[in-house]
């Protein structure tokens, strides 16, 4: 089987700045991991497993913290880091410079006193540390989402890790609906989801089925397969190539593969040998 990798895929440098900041950690069971780390489960059990404390990202509020707090490259709140701080935590902050960029444009719309609509998924970590800094301000998922709101001046940006497709399918049904309202629009989609996209669409010119590798909690990682799918792409997605099944291909002769932008680089090699074999 001939295998296509697309051009940008894999770890961006968010992830391996956090990774980083992990691995020289000398006393891991003294710091809890305020959530996933990355949304990986392969990294997630190489955590535990150096005694890293990881606090389910669903019940961060009610768990008993170590000394030392460990945010995630996807960001929290100023609330949050006040919390934290006021009860004596160290923390060890990972929060990757892109995401920070949408902390601060959502805090300038607030300060221009703008009605903030955050395009994104409602429950994912990064949507929820920049909303619990604002007062008022809604999530949409999809552009049905979008409805004539009651506010004279908009502010729009996008989680970190979506696509510019979906992006300004969202922005265009927001404008549609409120035409009288000053809108104003800050591209806050991160230059590695960007890259990893348009390679994607590069490699499903030329493959007919693609493998996506990455976690199935992660945002970035669904998006991929979803564009796969939508260009026309029989699209696989995996988290390890024990998730492999040799059916898939028959018939194809040559398959694209991607990954998320939290797949650990051993684990696409995995993956691209097993199907080099094919
Ligand atoms: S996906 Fe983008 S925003 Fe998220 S950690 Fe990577 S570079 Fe940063």
């Amino acid at each position: 089987m001939r295998v296509i990798r697309a051009e940008f895929m894999g770890l961006c440098f968010g992830v391996r700045d956090a990774l980083s900041v992990a691995e020289q950690i000398a006393a891991p069971e003294q710091v809890s991991v305020f959530g996933e780390l990355v949304h990986n489960p392969i990294v997630q059990r190489q955590l535990t497993d150096r005694g890293f404390h990881v606090v389910d990202e669903e019940s961060r509020d009610q768990d008993a913290l170590q000394s030392r707090v460990m945010i995630t490259a996807h960001g929290i709140s100023e609330k949050r880091r006040s919390q934290l701080s006021a009860k004596a935590k160290e923390l060890i902050d990972t929060t990757c410079p892109l995401v920070r960029r949408v902390h601060e444009a959502a805090m300038q719309f607030r300060d221009e006193g703008r009605f903030v609509v955050l395009i994104g998924r409602r429950n994912h970590v990064e949507v929820q540390g920049i909303t619990e800094d604002l007062e008022r301000w809604v999530v949409i998922q999809e552009p049905d989402d979008a409805l004539h709101w009651a506010e004279t001046r908009l502010g729009v940006l996008c989680q970190s890790t979506t696509t510019p497709e979906h992006a300004r399918a969202c922005l265009d049904a927001i404008l549609q609906r409120n035409p009288n309202s000053d809108v104003r629009y800050v591209d806050t989609i991160c230059r590695p989801t960007r890259q990893r996209q348009m390679a994607l669409e590069a490699m499903c010119s030329q493959a007919d089925i693609c493998v996506v590798v990455g976690g199935k909690r992660s945002n970035n990682t669904r998006q991929l397969t979803d564009r796969c799918r939508s260009l026309g792409c029989v699209a696989y997605q995996v988290e390890d190539v024990s998730e492999l099944d040799r059916e898939w291909f028959r018939g194809f002769a040559c398959v694209g593969l991607t990954a998320g932008t939290s797949t650990p680089d051993i684990t696409i090699e995995e993956v691209a040998t097993w199907l080099s074999a094919l």
